[in-house]
């Protein structure tokens, strides 16, 4: 493990089986229709790569980048929109890929942004769920692990722009985002 880490949560072997799982599901539900995968960058985007080419649908990416964290460890509810959509989504199947779902506001505000651009359908697919520091409730459709309450990083996730090339997931060490509770 990385020298930076308190512990292994998911395993590359763990995170295989189960993005193989979503990719499967993802292809059942929306059989004989093509989806817009809109991923939100960066971290969904390690994530994104690995699910998309489970998915034996006709599928296009599309890419936004937000804003949404006052400090590096915890969300200040104020989202910015970086970069948009390349194109319209009017009449498309949506489907948001997300790295991972905390106090629910980035997500709340994303998918009232692109609701009101008139999609087909809009569902959200999350690597990972942390329910216990939700403010705003999000419904996930695919989602691939339920965490408890830590600060993790690996596999796309980062702390100050590091750790997103780890090919695992794991808690980073409280001595390195200076100690305590996130
Ligand atoms: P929310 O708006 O749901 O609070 O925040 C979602 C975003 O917060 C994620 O896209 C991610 O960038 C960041 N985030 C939330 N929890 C963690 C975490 O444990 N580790 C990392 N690296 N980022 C997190």
């Amino acid at each position: 493990m990385h020298p930076d880490g308190e512990k292994i949560l998911l395993t590359e072997e763990q995170i295989k089986l189960q993005v193989t799982k979503l990719g499967r599901q993802i292809s059942q539900d929306y059989a004989n229709k093509e989806i817009l995968v809109v991923g939100i960058l960066k971290g969904a985007m390690v994530f994104l790569a690995d699910l998309v080419r489970k998915i034996t649908i006709p599928t296009y990416f599309d890419f936004v980048a937000v804003s949404s964290y006052g400090s590096s460890t915890k969300s200040s509810g104020v989202v910015r929109i970086l970069k948009d959509l390349d194109r319209s989504i009017q009449g498309r199947h949506i489907l948001i890929v997300e790295d991972i779902i905390d106090s629910g506001l980035t997500l709340n505000y994303l998918s009232d942004n692109l609701s009101s651009r008139g999609p087909a359908s809009i569902k959200l697919c999350a690597l990972l769920d942390k329910p216990s520091r939700r403010i705003e409730p999000v419904n996930i459709d695919y989602c691939g692990f339920t965490i408890p309450d830590e600060f993790v990083v690996g596999y796309g996730l980062d702390y100050n722009e590091r750790y997103r090339n780890l090919p695992y997931i794991m808690i980073l060490s409280p001595k390195i985002y200076g100690g305590g509770k996130q």
